[in-house]
């Protein structure tokens, strides 16, 4: 059966005329633009899907006959599933239209075109997202003029295009041989596939026919505590107006910066300290700035050495979880240890020293046939010997060489 809510949602009767439909969507356009009435909700939604509906012949054909049952079994472009979700679904206008009917149906439905989303990337400080903080984005956008209302121009200057009779299609027919004719479709040039043309000199003064106008519109983007590199803010319906047309959304994607000191790891922060051969033995104390500009003490006491490499965590001193900032990750520290390049001391000195270091292992015993070779530094460069003397991983410095142990320097 068919119903008249679109006509209703217009202000019209089911025989109104192509005008009457556009002169009452300019009129209910500029009252519930969401620009000027933020309060109405989804109603300038219903008036586009109304309006396109209504002014595409094929769509009124469908719509007038069954209604808008009709048009959600046609085929329609991508994007329509929201819509018809918005303008059937229980609470709205529209709520319960369709109780029972849906189950089981797939594929695209019928609705009005939803603008392309814009996509902006907002490049974010590790601090920023450890604490949180309002970043304000300007951007420019295409709206609907106020002065016409989106028609481009004063009532009636909007004439169906002659070249495609307002079908916004150009067809074109060649015979290929005796009764066999080819017929291509191809978006009409006189009128770019809109269908309607204005006069040069009916055209709007403000948006020269344009029908949209370029504006400044600041956003004001809320990165959360927690939030993560790539993480999306939706500003939904903020994209391009286009008369017709329900707008896509602005889409802001957050691009962490590398930071200086630390590096994330999800929810868990790392970074590197370098301390010298006695610290790594006799223990140290070091001050790390902390994203959030405290200062904090990590200590760590003599008697536990720390070797090259190891990883030492922090519990609690990570980033905050994202929706949930009292909790937080842990720090880790990774120990790098600055050896001395050359240590001469005085033989007594290094006997010290070893004592202190526990000793040496017991003296190989050396057979009498062995052979005497001399160590030199090893440059990496593939060396006389090729491939085989290569380090490959900067993890593991140490390689078996013709049973020598060889060490690789790294620059
Ligand atoms: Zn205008
Ligand atoms: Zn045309």
């Amino acid at each position: 059966m068919a119903d008249n809510k679109l006509y209703d949602v217009l202000g019209l009767s089911r025989n109104a005329s192509d005008s009457e439909i556009r002169k009452n969507y300019r009129k209910l356009a500029k009252e519930y633009h969401p620009d000027k009435n933020p309060a109405a909700g989804d109603k300038f939604k219903e008036i586009s899907f109304a309006y396109e509906v209504l002014t595409d012949p094929q769509k009124r054909e469908i719509y007038d006959r069954y209604g808008l049952k009709g048009l959600q079994e046609g085929d329609t472009g991508p994007g329509a599933e929201d819509l018809f979700g918005h303008f059937f679904g229980g609470g709205g206008p529209f709520g319960g239209l369709f109780g029972g009917f849906g189950g089981g149906m797939r594929g695209p439905r019928r609705g009005p075109k939803k603008g392309e989303n814009t996509i902006h990337r907002l490049k974010v400080s590790l601090e920023d997202m450890y604490n949180g903080k309002v970043s304000k984005l300007q951007l420019s956008k295409n709206t609907i003029c106020t002065s016409c209302g989106g028609e481009g121009g004063p009532p009636g200057a909007l004439q169906p295009c002659r070249t495609c009779n307002g079908r916004g299609i150009k067809v074109t027919i060649t015979q290929l041989g005796p009764g066999m004719v080819q017929q291509m479709q191809s978006r009409c040039p006189a009128c770019d596939g809109e269908g309607e043309v204005i006069n040069e000199r009916d055209r709007c003064q403000t948006c020269l026919g344009r029908k949209v106008v370029q504006q400044t519109k600041l956003l004001e983007v809320a990165v959360d505590k927690g939030m993560k590199d790539e993480q999306r803010i939706s500003f939904h319906g903020e994209g391009d107006q286009m008369p017709g047309v329900e707008p896509g959304d602005v889409i802001i994607i957050l691009q962490e910066k590398p930071h200086e000191v630390f590096q994330r790891s999800g929810s868990d922060l790392m970074m590197k300290k370098t301390i010298t051969l006695t610290e790594a033995l006799c223990g140290f104390t070091t001050v790390v700035d902390h994203l959030d500009g405290r200062k904090i003490v990590i200590n760590h006491p003599p008697g536990s050495v720390l070797v090259p490499g190891c990883v030492r965590g922090v519990v609690g001193e990570g980033m905050p979880l994202y929706k949930n900032p009292f909790e937080k990750g842990d720090l880790y520290i990774r120990i790098e240890v600055d050896f001395p390049d050359n240590y001469f001391a005085p033989e007594p000195k290094l006997k010290e020293l070893e004592a202190l270091l526990g000793g040496r292992p017991p003296a190989e015993k050396i057979p009498a046939d062995a052979e005497e070779v001399n160590m030199t530094e090893y440059e990496d460069n593939g060396g006389p010997s090729g491939s085989r003397g290569q380090c490959y991983d900067e993890d593991d410095d140490h390689h078996h060489m013709g049973g020598q142990h060889v060490q690789c320097a790294h620059q």
